[in-house]
């Protein structure tokens, strides 16, 4: 299937965002990766982090890009002072990459969320629709995936 991702689309926003044609408020910049602070924040300090590479999906973006990003995530943590809890109760934060309007992605340019969760009622409410555990089913699929693995 061919590839729809390209360094950069003209009629992107967030292309515009990195080449500076649209103003942000930007955070942290490295040659392979920009942050800037979400326009509509669903909690206070919802930063978006996006390679500067325009690509629509996860899979379209080249691993370097990749590598680079989540340690710009991490040092955003610690920016944000989400870095003081490592305990699993109390204040945390999401890390949320959608692909496909389906998925709730607007922007066709591949981001993550950073998004804090101090509240119940603010930042990322999650639908979680989990199956009962059915180890038959869950055995089949594993077979299935490991022969795509072993052709890699
Ligand atoms: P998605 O639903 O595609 O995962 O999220 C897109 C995000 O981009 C939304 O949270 C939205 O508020 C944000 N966004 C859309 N346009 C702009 C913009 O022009 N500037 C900034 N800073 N954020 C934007
Ligand atoms: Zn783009």
């Amino acid at each position: 299937m061919a590839s729809t991702a390209a360094a950069h689309d003209a009629a992107c926003i967030f292309c515009k965002i990195i080449k500076g044609e649209i103003p942000s408020f930007k955070l942290i910049e490295t040659p392979l990766t920009y942050s800037f602070l979400d326009i509509q924040p669903i909690a206070q300090g919802h930063v978006l982090i996006i390679p500067k590479y325009h690509g629509p999906r996860l899979h379209n973006i080249p691993d370097e890009y990749l590598s680079d990003i989540l340690p710009v995530v991490k040092k955003l943590t610690k920016v944000l002072q989400l870095d003081d809890n490592d305990k699993l109760i109390g204040d945390g934060y999401n890390v949320l990459q959608n692909n496909g309007s389906i998925a709730h992605q607007v922007v066709e340019h591949v981001h993550f969320h950073l998004i804090p969760k101090k509240t119940e009622d603010t930042g990322l409410i999650v639908g979680w629709p989990a199956e009962e555990t059915n180890f038959e089913k869950l055995g089949k699929l594993h077979k299935e995936l490991q022969e795509k693995l072993n052709k890699l």
